[in-house]
């Protein structure tokens, strides 16, 4: 992997999670508690990128105080353990995967195909796992230090899904990215008329200290949510303070890396207004990158500027 400077500091310690190994299913990292009463099926992963500690943070916390769903079955997992366990809080950006970006290969192409790498071997392991789910969560961070959010995904089930747990501020519905599919598109999740339903929240730069609480605080509002936790428990972990009105950011371009000379004209990053249409934000070799529209949103710029890769993503804001 290529080497980033580090701009942030670790403000985070990654968890030992080295106990979680044997959940008891068959599969490494993948625990699973059925309450016996009727319910859905919540799976809530972690770690997708090694580098992202706030969901493993999260995921342990709720081990350690033995939670159990009320209703319904509740499956927790860690995902690309192999590439968490290269974490280094010197070179804290180079975890993000082993092989390639396991948020990229959720497609039956890659996960039928003939590939195997590290991060396509251990999807397979859980497509069985992301399958069974009625409703996902999906806990990550942000290379910048920007407000969390959460990506609903293009369709409509999804934004619903984010509002209904209202929780962070700021909604993007987008449809990924050229790159390759990702977990919480995947299958049902992106078909609109499965009831299957996912979000992958956003929770802030991802060493930074606040990503820890925007983790859990959407977790026990998913859970809530789902209707599988003890209200009396929710009642316990819930912030008393009422979350900020969302707004949702509509992303309408992903501008995808052609040449390996891509550079942005300014040090963005992200959630910034442009207000002016064709206002250039950077080259690709030559060319130059502009904004389509008045008052277009910057969603993520990425300081990992690869050809095939998406520099950064483009939308407003419809509500
Ligand atoms: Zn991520």
């Amino acid at each position: 992997m290529n080497k980033l400077p580090q701009l942030y500091p670790v403000e985070l310690t990654p968890p030992d999670i080295a106990s979680y190994r044997d959940g008891g299913t068959g599969i490494d990292y993948v625990h699973r508690f059925d309450s016996g009463a009727p319910g859905p099926h919540v799976l809530v992963t972690a770690l997708v990128h090694g580098n992202e500690i706030c969901g493993a943070i999260a995921l342990d916390w709720l081990f350690k105080q033995k939670f159990r769903p009320a209703r319904g079955v509740l499956t927790l997992a860690f995902c690309n353990v192999v590439a968490f366990q290269h974490f280094d809080a010197s070179a804290p950006g180079d975890s993000r995967y082993m092989d390639e970006d396991f948020n990229r290969v959720w497609s039956p192409e890659r996960l039928n195909g003939k590939g195997a790498t590290v991060e396509v071997r251990r999807a397979r392991e859980l497509v069985p796992v992301v399958e069974a789910a009625d409703l996902l969560l999906d806990i990550h961070s942000m290379q910048h230090k920007t407000p969390a959010l959460t990506i609903s995904g293009p369709l409509e089930k999804g934004r619903r899904l984010a509002r209904e747990i209202a929780f962070p501020a700021l909604v993007v519905s987008d449809e990924g990215h050229a790159g390759g599919r990702r977990m919480r598109d995947y299958g049902p999740f992106g078909d609109p008329a499965k009831p299957q339903n996912a979000l992958l929240v956003e929770c802030g730069q991802h060493w930074e200290k606040m990503s820890e609480a925007v983790a859990k605080e959407t977790l026990v509002r998913f859970l809530a949510h789902a209707g599988i936790a003890d209200s009396a428990w929710v009642k316990r972990h819930l912030p008393k303070k009422k979350p900020a009105p969302q707004r949702l950011v509509e992303v309408t371009h992903a501008i995808t890396i052609k040449t390996p000379e891509f550079r942005f004209a300014a040090d963005y990053r992200g959630l910034e207004v442009i207000p002016k249409r064709g206002s250039v934000l950077g080259h690709d070799g030559t060319e130059p990158v502009t904004t389509p529209y008045d008052d277009c949103v910057l969603i993520m710029p990425s300081r990992r500027l690869q050809p095939g890769q998406t520099a950064v993503r483009l939308g407003r804001y419809v509500e």
